[in-house]
């Protein structure tokens, strides 16, 4: 084995045994320490500097108490997070996702790759991942404004504009970021660059909203171009219907592709003729309903219980928008046999390690969410450019420099894949281009 595979392999064991049970964290960080190898054996420094342990212990872990009333007069305690992963090339950034199913391993795996994510916008903000395993479905809107502005009581001691500025994630959309910014203005003082995804009468940036599912098609767009071919005239299956998917469809639509699908965490919308995204947005972000009643609106749809994955049809391109792990190797086959031919990741890790090895297998080119899903903490460090001049930005300005960065994100993954011979690994593009930059910065300050 190479000296470089062993210490690889000496920082994955250090991994498993302080965190044994930290499988999210795990499954990222495996994933891009070993596609790290080709740049290991060019850099021996990153190896002599012991650079990869750096990387994957975080500068800081803040758990803590967050104890809140329900409508009912029922006291309610859930468990908030920051993780303040790595500050080599600026300030800490990073969404805040609300869902029962956050734990620290989720927050530590969505951290890690919040640092690669936004080195490659190659804006100056390091990675940070915070939440709460507190549901936000069923709850009264005061029930939220009450559990926001608990959570902000703690985590106001460790954020600030300069420092760490958290945004949204699953969970935390508009209404969230408005308690959460109302409540640190209470005890903080008015300072607009704490938080991004603000409202637009308080200093959030237009097309902020847009940004993620707008950025997701640029990216892909890009990659398709690069291999000779066209977005327009393809089908896709998006999964999810949150703010992601939504903006998604609606940009694919622009460029002439088609989405014929849709979904929820209970089933899916196929519809052949198209998904039209403003009743999908109206039904999750207006009504907060369920995307069965989809179906009850447009004739052309069906519904179905279970996953998008497994309708049968014939599609060019894969957009997971929905959460991590949400496609494993046996879906990633009927992907495979549906003839798609590129996937490209809205969410944050939706597709297991295994689904991966079967699209390399399958020549689907895959674009990981670090590079595709990157739109969205792009325009947030765009609202903190804008929150520092004081100055609000056109749309067009922001979706301007947003196709930049995500045409910049393709084109410094594929540079890395031409000069380490990585056959259209993208995955592997992005690690690399991503860690190179933070690498650098960390060995420029010295023992940090
Ligand atoms: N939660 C988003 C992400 O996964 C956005 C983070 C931000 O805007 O800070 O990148």
């Amino acid at each position: 084995m190479s000296k470089v595979k062993e210490y690889i392999n000496s920082v994955k064991d250090d991994i498993q045994r302080r965190d044994p049970n930290q499988t999210e964290f795990q499954e990222a960080a495996f994933a891009v320490l070993d596609s790290l190898e080709p740049v290991l054996e060019a850099n021996p420094q990153y190896v002599s500097s012991n650079l990869l342990a750096r990387l994957v212990e975080p500068e800081r872990v803040i758990q803590f108490r967050v104890p809140w009333e329900s409508d009912d007069g029922k006291f309610n305690v859930n468990r908030g997070f920051r993780v303040q992963f790595n500050s080599a090339i600026g300030p800490y950034k990073g969404g805040l996702r609300l869902h029962p199913t956050v734990n620290l391993s989720i927050v530590k795996f969505l951290g890690f790759e919040q640092i690669l994510k936004n080195s490659l916008t190659g804006l100056p903000i390091g990675g940070a991942k915070g939440g709460s395993d507190f549901d936000p479905k069923g709850k009264s809107d005061a029930e939220v404004m009450r559990f926001c502005q608990s959570f902000m009581t703690e985590l106001q001691r460790h954020i600030g504009p300069d420092l760490d500025i958290p945004a949204g994630d699953i969970g935390v959309g508009g209404r969230e970021i408005g308690y959460l910014f109302g409540a640190y203005k209470r005890l903080r003082g008015y300072q607009n660059g704490v938080l991004t995804g603000k409202g637009l009468t308080f200093g959030g940036s237009l097309a902020r909203t847009e940004a993620t599912g707008f950025g997701l098609i640029y990216y892909t767009d890009a990659l398709i171009k690069a291999q000779d071919d066209v977005l327009a005239g393809k089908t896709i299956k998006v999964s999810g219907a949150g703010n992601v998917a939504i903006y998604a469809i609606q940009k694919a639509h622009e460029l002439g592709a088609k989405v014929v699908t849709v979904s929820d965490s209970n089933g899916y919308i196929y519809d052949p003729k198209g998904i039209d995204y403003t009743i999908v947005r109206r039904i999750k972000e207006v009504e907060r309903g369920r995307i069965k009643e989809y179906a009850d609106q447009v004739p052309s749809a069906e519904y179905h219980d279970g996953s998008v994955w497994d309708l049968d049809i014939n599609y060019d391109v894969a957009l997971p928008c929905a959460t991590q792990n949400e496609i494993n190797e046996e879906q990633a086959e009927l992907i495979a046999k549906d003839g798609a031919k590129y996937i490209c990741e809205g969410a944050n890790m939706p597709s297991n390690a295994a689904a991966i090895v079967v699209y390399k297998k399958n020549d689907i080119l895959y674009g990981p969410g670090k590079a595709a899903n990157a739109g969205g903490v792009a325009v947030s460090a765009l609202e903190m450019s804008q929150n520092s001049e004081r100055l609000s930005w056109t749309f067009e300005k922001v979706d301007n420099y947003l196709k930049e960065i995500m045409a910049g994100i393709f084109a410094q993954s594929e540079t890395a894949v031409k000069k380490y011979n990585l056959d259209k690994d993208y995955q592997a593009g992005a690690n690399i281009a991503g860690f190179e930059k933070v690498a650098e910065a960390m060995l420029a300050q010295g023992l940090i």
